[in-house]
């Protein structure tokens, strides 16, 4: 019993013993009244405090998401301090929620995947990139055994072996991609899985092997060759016109060379030099006169070289780069199309303000196959007939690079038997016509 209820009890008592006299004495019976009153007093307090702690009890009972009962006295403070320390414990555990949270949206911004395994490989959470990695689904997958759900053969031998020193490679989900894995174990039994998509790193890594094996090769045909004449001289007696012929080939040999590591150079050129800015601006007539030119001199006579009337333009990039991709173009139209053909430079501004310079011939065209291809390194469709002609097979990749460094890009259109189309496409940004130009400068000058 506590003071409080001991003294609500005493004062039942007496003021029940008392107003219970009071009453026993109206009716001559003063001691039965006051014995009375006091029972009845003593029960009423009785009455009182037991309604109090019942209802604390059913607060308690309940989910305690409504106030307490606010009571006087004992029962009054002991439902006030057990919901004090109530909402403390709730807000402690709504902090620790929100750090949870916080510390999980971390993770999920991760660009690496992150999943964590129980010690029977059971999912107990994975980000989003780690479900992507595996196909897998955060929430349906959860407390699932992962190896029943990732079943690529070298992931389930990996988890298996259980020895997680180095990383391992799998196939991800369609055999689209590869995964990267790390596994840290932790805890009692339990797994951190890092995951990191490295299929673009294996392409790249892919693509300079055979890049350096293709110009490994491209560069020892002709040195084969080369050796083999310089022998024949050191060994043989030529006649004068014999001599002469094999100088012929040393040279033609040596010229392949030369225009090998000359397209090697421009493209290293390119990949490693910032791109071009977009306030030089340059006119495109005089630019697109010198390649005609060049082209006419190429082909000797052989094809009919025209300059469709072009709008008077200027583009905003690098000359030499330029100038370069639409050689290419010419030189490429120049080298394929018989004796007799027909070769067309173009140049107009579309509705979007994008400038198209096309190089057309009356060439072989080219199967729809190889069109996705063409701008590739090394990648020829006839290859004797390109290092015939002179060819590198690197002429339409520099072209390529070229214009996406302009932030534009090259459309190729052929059909066997039809020629070809080849087009470059300039963004709005980089072109204007020349007349503004004037104008400005006109402006600039007042
Ligand atoms: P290459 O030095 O071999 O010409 P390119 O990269 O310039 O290398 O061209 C790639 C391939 O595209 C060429 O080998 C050739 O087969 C084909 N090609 C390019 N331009 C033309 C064209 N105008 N007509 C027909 N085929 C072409």
């Amino acid at each position: 019993m506590t003071p409080n209820s001991l003294s609500r009890l005493l004062f039942g008592l007496l003021f029940g013993a008392l107003a219970g006299a009071v009453v026993g004495a109206t009716l001559q019976e003063p001691l039965t009244g006051a014995a009375t009153g006091a029972l009845a007093g003593t029960l009423l307090s009785i009455v009182i405090d037991t309604r109090r702690g019942l209802r604390l009890l059913d607060w308690l009972r309940g989910p305690q998401h409504l106030a307490a009962p606010r009571d006087e006295g004992f029962w009054g403070e002991l439902a006030y301090r057990i919901e004090r320390a109530l909402r403390q414990k709730e807000l402690a555990i709504g902090q620790e929620r929100e750090r949870l949270s916080q510390f999980l949206a971390a993770i999920e911004a991760s660009p690496n995947g992150v999943m964590l395994l129980d010690g029977n490989d059971q999912i107990e959470w994975c980000n989003t990139v780690a479900a992507q990695h595996f196909g897998l689904d955060p929430q349906r997958d959860r407390l699932q055994r992962v190896t029943n759900l990732v079943r690529s053969p070298q992931f389930v031998a990996f988890l298996q072996a259980g020895a997680f020193d180095e990383p391992v490679t799998v196939p991800g989900p369609l055999g689209r991609s590869t995964i990267s894995l790390l596994v840290r174990p932790y805890g009692e039994g339990m797994k951190l899985l890092l995951s990191q998509d490295i299929t673009e790193r294996e392409r790249a890594e892919a693509m300079r092997r055979d890049f350096v094996a293709n110009v490994s090769h491209e560069i020892r045909t002709p040195l084969t060759v080369l050796s083999g004449f310089v022998e024949t001289l050191a060994q043989l007696p030529l006649t004068e016109p014999e001599r002469q012929r094999v100088l012929a080939l040393m040279s033609q040999q040596t010229g392949r060379m030369q225009a090998l590591v000359g397209d090697l150079l421009t493209l290293a050129q390119l990949e490693g030099s910032p791109r071009p800015g977009a306030d030089r601006w340059l006119a495109l007539a005089p630019l697109l006169q010198r390649s005609l030119a060049d082209a006419v001199a190429l082909s000797a006579g052989r094809h009919a070289i025209t300059l469709r009337e072009a709008p008077e333009l200027e583009v905003a990039g690098l000359e030499g780069e330029l100038l370069s991709a639409v050689g290419n173009l010419l030189g490429n139209a120049v080298r394929y199309t018989p004796e007799g053909g027909r070769i067309e430079l173009a140049c107009s501004v579309l509705e979007d303000g994008r400038a198209l310079i096309a190089v057309s011939d009356t060439g072989p065209g080219i199967a729809r196959e190889h069109l996705p291809r063409l701008t590739e390194r090394f990648y020829r469709v006839d290859g004797s007939r390109s290092r015939e002609t002179g060819g590198t097979g690197l002429g339409l990749s520099i072209v390529k690079h070229v214009v996406q460094r302009h932030g534009g890009e090259i459309d190729i259109e052929s059909e066997p038997g039809k020629g070809s189309t080849f087009k470059l496409l300039l963004p709005a940004l980089r072109v204007r016509p020349a007349e503004r130009a004037l104008s400005a400068r006109a402006e600039a000058a007042a």
